[in-house]
């Protein structure tokens, strides 16, 4: 059995879920083109499609909605979230936004001129579009071992500083003027940077001119794994870690839907000696989200975020959280299911390709496994993969990603151990008939992120 991390609170009120059968989950399916991000919430049992706006706030939350001040303009709960940001993240100036995409693309408006060369710790979707939108030029700057589900490797987020070097190199240092990093990669599978690594990239940049701006997202949950793997910070408190990987930053976004415990909001924040650009995004605030006191936040979506990012602080609740989520994992390992290594801090991801290795990537393994998961017991996730990858624009060939994954992100504070336990023996069933599992085909592809609408069907067996 693997550990346990008990949870440091307890329910006070429930919601109800359907239970349905295998039968009626068939029919859900070829109804959404074996597409779960085409099925209704209320057909979903375990619904682990994302850890973006699912968490459950705290009763001290759900009081901070009740003390609101939905004034136009100097909400008192405005004032609050910049003490918050200030005391949590030590980041002078704040820039309240309506979700993690309105901070990224009134900062790359502001920052970025054409031609910039933006290196990242892979990338992010929205945060890519958003740089390319300002004529920016995305470089993958991120270490070889987060490419391999296999590497044990336990700093998977780190940046390469050879590839960034390579990259000054080549574009000069005129055109990479910044590096976006994100703690605790999505993409990679919820694999943190360690400080080492922050520190040495700040030296390096501070030597060539170049700013470092975050996406702190996850940052609790990347504070978390250098508190329990790094050497020297054992001792040290969540909030102090968050501050210390802020202090290697000249600024940040974040989106407060995952971290910041809430179901809506995010931000942009500055140190001090970033007055300029903060007055740019500030100013532009006021024509995309809303004044610079609310961002497209109602004053209660701002109480309940200066809360929560206190509380995603607490030691005991992260053990927790990443715990389940490992929990989780040892589960699966232990059946010999294929997984990335090691556990991320939000979510358990299945190497698709070696789960069906009877399906050629173009038969969409991830899409299907993603399906036959939800066909077994209602839990939904999401495919990461070949269909997510799209088509190259040239040759319109698909992309044929390294990574085939089927991502199961556990939102915070939602689901019980027994929870975990009923998803483990879904995905243990399926694994136990995978050499059944046909493949798909296309039957409606969307010419643009094609993952999110896209309609499948099961490839004919002889
Ligand atoms: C979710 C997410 C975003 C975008 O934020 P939204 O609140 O969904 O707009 C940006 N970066 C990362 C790493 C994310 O996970």
């Amino acid at each position: 059995m693997p550990r346990c991390f008990p949870e440091p609170y307890k329910i006070k009120m429930v919601e109800p879920l359907q239970v349905t059968t295998k039968e009626y989950r068939q029919r859900c399916l070829e109804e959404a083109g074996y597409n779960t991000f085409l099925l209704a919430s209320k057909d979903v049992f375990i619904d682990l499609l994302t850890d973006s706006g699912t968490s459950a706030m705290s009763d001290v939350q759900w009081a901070g909605l009740m003390r609101g001040d939905e004034a136009y303009a100097g909400s008192r709960n405005f004032y609050n979230l910049c003490e918050a940001v200030q005391e949590v993240l030590g980041y002078a100036h704040v820039v309240p936004t309506h979700q993690g995409r309105g901070a990224e693309h009134l900062f790359f408006q502001n920052f970025l001129r054409a031609g910039d060369v933006v290196p990242m710790n892979m990338y992010f979707t929205t945060t890519r579009q958003h740089a390319e939108l300002a004529g920016g030029l995305f470089q993958d700057v991120i270490v070889d071992e987060a490419h391999d589900p296999a590497s044990r490797f336990p700093w998977k987020g780190n940046v390469d500083l050879e590839k960034l070097r390579a990259l000054v190199a080549k574009y000069g240092a005129d055109r990479v003027r910044m590096v976006s990093v994100a703690p605790n990669v999505n993409m990679a599978g919820g694999q943190p940077c360690s400080m080492a690594n922050l520190k040495e990239l700040r030296s390096y940049c501070k030597q060539n001119g170049i700013r470092i701006f975050m996406d702190i997202t996850r940052i609790a949950e990347n504070a978390h794994f250098i508190k329990e793997r790094e050497e020297g910070y054992a001792q040290w408190s969540i909030k102090d870690i968050v501050r210390e990987i802020c202090a290697h930053s000249d600024g940040a976004w974040m989106s407060a839907k995952k971290d910041g415990l809430v179901n809506i909001g995010g931000f942009l924040a500055f140190h001090k000696g970033q007055e300029d650009l903060f007055e740019q995004c500030r100013s532009m605030v006021v024509v995309y989200e809303g004044l610079h006191t609310y961002g497209g936040m109602a004053g209660r979506d701002m109480e309940a975020l200066a809360i929560g990012l206190r509380e995603v602080c607490q030691a005991d609740y992260l053990a927790a959280r990443v715990g389940q989520v490992r929990f989780l994992h040892e589960l699966l390992d232990e059946e010999k299911v294929p997984l990335v290594h090691p556990c991320g801090g939000h979510g358990v991801f299945l190497n698709a390709r070696e789960f069906l290795p009877h399906l050629d990537q173009d038969q969409y393994p991830a899409q299907m496994l993603a399906a036959q998961i939800y066909a077994e017991g209602g839990v939904r996730s999401m495919e990461r993969g070949n269909v997510s990858a799209g088509r190259d624009p040239e040759t319109g060939q698909n992309r044929r990603p390294r990574l085939e994954l089927v991502r199961l992100t556990i939102p915070r504070r939602v689901y019980t151990q027994t929870h975990m336990e009923y998803t483990a023996e879904s995905v243990i069933d399926v694994f136990r008939r995978r050499e059944k599992v046909p493949g798909l085909a296309f039957a409606y592809e969307p010419a643009m992120l094609r993952f999110f609408q896209a309609q499948f069907a099961p490839i004919p067996q002889e």
